[in-house]
């Protein structure tokens, strides 16, 4: 399962069932610049090892090319190709000035110490900084890289360029330059989507909520849903997950995750396997960790009623397919996970106006955002008689096409 392929299948699933300029169709489908990277890295021994790095720059016909990084052993290029279409999109349905880019590094960065760490996270902007620029290209975090690490890369990047913006990277630590509101960004605005659709989807509040993924995204949406009253029956990481159909201590869990590095043992809750928390009866399963979890082969046995995807591309076509058939509504990731490129576009634009805006306003501005363009989805999808995810690409797709410069 080629996320890259699934990426492209996306598109023609969207020009399928409403008129998209076949210009634009043909264009979203090579990006404009792809660049592959060897990072030089001496480890803590004195050996030097050499790693693959990458950055897909794919449309700019919205603004600076704007995605994260990842720090991933299966990470290469196709992937990053896939997450990197995905932003254009999502940076379109949101309508933000941005364009669409990913980057990332193939390594597993438990295997670092903290030293190799910070010196293989600067070898990726030494290699990439001529490609960069707050006009640019503007990465951020994404999974296994945090605001220390992004710290890192944008001094990297000043003291390479001398850029007194400090608007390359966001996801910056807050008085580095971070956002009030970066941190809980995606898992908050999943929450805005998500709440803006719940009556039209028929949920009622306080439902049952799944989370596969317990990391920047799936932790802060754990915290958030049962801040605002749902039942949190079960959570995992990528090694261990649990279930309780009372619903978890979420503070509790997360503290124990926190102390103990694994969910292995937690008090009073049964074990469950990664696959089999997508299978267990919730009203709603998010999907929080990485790409092809729900796919052709389970899509049949998923018990949740709506599926709000916080990771990028967790469902394949196959199983959107499946999921529509069956009646269970997926809030597609290029809308449903915007609330990260939204607040980082935020911080983006507090650092080149040289202002810091409080919490409140950063989230009052999310949450307009995700109100606005989830209701412009949904009515979409109910005009075009088809499932979330072609109306969110529809969207987007046109917004590109206003775009794109004439060739
Ligand atoms: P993270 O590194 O903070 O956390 C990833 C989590 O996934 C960890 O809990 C890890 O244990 C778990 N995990 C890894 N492999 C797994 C597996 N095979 N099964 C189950 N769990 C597994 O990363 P993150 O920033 O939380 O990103 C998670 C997802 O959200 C990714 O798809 C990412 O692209 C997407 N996303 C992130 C942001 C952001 O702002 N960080 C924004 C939009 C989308």
């Amino acid at each position: 399962m080629n996320p890259f392929e699934n990426a492209l299948k996306q598109l023609d699933r969207a020009a399928a069932v409403t008129q998209i300029h076949p210009d634009t169709l043909k264009r979203m489908r090579e990006a404009e610049r792809e660049v592959r990277i060897s990072i030089p890295l001496k480890r803590d021994n004195g050996t030097l090892e050499i790693f693959e790095g990458y950055r897909v720059q794919h449309s700019s016909a919205r603004g600076p090319y704007k995605g994260g990084i990842r720090f991933h052993s299966e990470t290469n290029m196709d992937e990053v190709r896939a997450l990197a279409l995905w932003m254009s999109m999502k940076c379109a349905v949101a309508d933000i000035p941005m364009g669409g880019g990913k980057g990332g590094i193939t390594v597993d960065p438990k295997q670092l110490s903290k030293a190799e760490l910070e010196r293989l996270s600067r070898g990726w902007v030494q290699r990439l900084a001529p490609v960069l620029g707050p006009r640019v290209d503007v990465p951020a975090p994404d999974v296994n890289t945090n605001s220390e690490i992004i710290g890192w890369m944008a001094d990297e990047y000043q003291k390479i360029t001398g850029d007194k913006t400090n608007a390359t990277f966001t996801g910056k630590p807050l008085g580095k330059g971070g956002s009030e509101g970066r941190v809980q960004a995606t898992g908050m605005g999943g929450f805005y989507a998500f709440d803006a659709l719940r009556e039209q989807l028929g949920i009622k509040e306080g439902a049952r909520i799944s989370i596969q993924g317990m990391g920047n995204v799936g932790g802060n949406a754990a915290k958030i849903f049962n801040e605002h009253g749902y039942t949190v029956v079960a959570m995992s990481d990528s090694k261990s997950g649990i279930v309780h159909s009372k619903g978890l201590d979420v503070a509790a869990v997360l503290a124990y995750k926190e102390k103990n590095h694994t969910l292995e043992g937690f008090p009073g809750a049964k074990k469950v396997t990664n696959e089999g928390i997508l299978e267990l009866p919730a009203d709603v399963l998010i999907p929080a960790a990485l790409e092809n979890q729900i796919t052709a082969s389970n899509a049949a046995h998923i018990n949740a009623h709506t599926i709000l995807e916080l990771a990028n591309g967790p469902t394949t076509p196959e199983a959107d397919d499946v999921l529509f058939a069956r009646g269970i509504h997926v809030i597609p990731d290029i809308l449903a996970n915007a609330g990260g490129v939204i607040v980082s576009t935020f911080e983006w634009e507090q650092n080149l106006k040289g202002e810091h805006w409080s919490e409140k306003e950063v989230l009052d501005k999310l949450k307009k955002i995700m109100e606005t363009q989830s209701r412009t989805v949904y009515e979409r999808a109910v005009k075009l008689k088809t499932d979330l995810r072609r109306a969110a690409f529809a969207i987007a797709l046109e917004r590109i096409t206003a775009a794109l410069p004439r060739t």
